[in-house]
C-alpha cells in the first residue's frame, strides 16, 4: 500500500470508522486529504486496511473500508527491556523498535539510571510509536511498559520467555551475540543496562533468573545504540532463520 497511513484503535475498527482528534488533523490539516482519497488504516494489532475518505470536518474524518487484511505475529518476538536513560535518546530507540519490529519495549528503573521514570511520558512515548509505526506501516506496535520497580519486575516479566539475554559490554569470556540465539522462535527478551552499567545486585537477580550474557563487539556503546543494534541482529537473524514472519494461528 502506497497511501498515507494513519491510526485507528482495535475497538473502533470496521466497516465504516471515523478519525478523530489528532490522527483527524494529522489528515485532514497537515496532508490536505479531502472526501475522495484513500488512505491506509492500521491498527497496531496486525491488521492494515485501505480506506476511502467520504467526510470531512473539523474535529472527524468518515472513512469506508475498501480491504483488509491481517499480518500475523512475526514467529521470533523480541522483548526489549532497557534500561531508563535520558528522554532524548529513550524517543529515537522507540522509534527504531517499531521500525525493527520489537513485540515488546520495557522501560525498567535501574540502579544507575541518570532519572527516574516518570508515568506520566508514557502517552508520549507510545505516541512516539504511533508516529512510527504510520511512517513504516508496521502494522504491530510493541507492547509498551513501564517498571518502576527495577530488574524484579523484568525477572519476573522474563520468567516465561523462550530465551533471556543479557547485554554486557564485559569482553571476557561473553560470546558475541549470534544468529544461534537472535532471531530464534518464540519470545527472546534481551536486557540492556543504563550508562553507568548494571549494579551487582542486578547482575546476581539476572543470574537467578536464567540470563546468559551476549556481547555486541570490543567497544562499549551507549545504551541505545546497544538496544538498537541488538534488536536489528535480532530482525537480520529472523529473516535469516526464517521466523521473521508468522503464521496465522499464533
Ligand atoms: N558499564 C559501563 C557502560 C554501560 S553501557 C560503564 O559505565 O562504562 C550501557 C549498556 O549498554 C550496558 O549495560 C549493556 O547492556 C549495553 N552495552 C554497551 N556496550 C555493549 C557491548 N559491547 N556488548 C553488549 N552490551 C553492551
Amino acid at each position: 500500500m502506497n497511501e498515507p497511513a494513519f491510526y485507528l484503535p482495535p475497538e473502533c475498527w470496521g466497516a465504516e470508522v471515523c478519525l478523530r482528534g489528532q490522527e483527524a488533523r494529522h489528515l485532514a490539516k497537515s496532508m490536505r486529504l479531502d472526501k475522495g482519497s484513500r488512505v491506509a488504516l492500521l491498527d497496531g494489532h496486525g491488521r492494515l486496511g485501505r480506506f476511502r475518505v467520504c467526510g470531512v470536518d473539523r474535529e472527524n474524518v468518515q472513512l469506508e473500508l475498501l480491504e483488509e487484511q491481517m499480518f500475523p505475529r512475526p514467529a521470533a518476538r523480541a522483548a526489549m527491556a532497557l534500561a531508563a536513560s535520558r528522554a532524548v535518546r529513550r524517543g529515537f530507540f522507540l522509534e527504531k523498535a517499531v521500525e525493527l519490529g520489537a513485540h515488546a519495549v520495557w522501560i525498567w528503573q535501574a540502579d544507575h539510571s541518570q532519572n527516574r521514570l516518570a508515568p506520566s511520558s508514557e502517552q508520549s512515548w507510545r505516541s512516539r510509536m504511533i508516529a512510527g509505526a504510520k511512517q513504516c506501516k508496521n502494522p504491530w506496535l510493541p507492547e509498551l511498559r513501564l517498571l518502576p520497580k527495577g530488574i524484579g519486575e523484568v525477572a519476573v516479566l522474563a520468567s516465561s520467555a523462550d530465551r533471556r539475554v543479557l547485554l554486557w559490554e564485559m569482553q571476557e569470556n561473553v560470546p558475541l551475540l549470534s544468529a544461534d540465539t537472535a532471531g530464534q522462535e518464540g519470545l527472546s527478551v534481551y536486557v540492556v543496562g543504563p550508562e553507568g552499567g548494571f549494579s551487582q545486585r542486578e547482575l546476581a537477580a539476572l543470574d537467578a533468573a536464567g540470563f546468559v550474557p551476549a556481547s555486541l563487539g570490543r567497544r562499549v556503546l551507549r545504551c541505545e545504540t546497544a538496544a538498537a543494534l541488538c534488536l536489528g541482529l535480532h530482525w537480520w537473524a529472523s529473516h535469516l532463520n526464517g521466523t521473521a514472519t508468522g503464521n496465522a494461528a499464533q
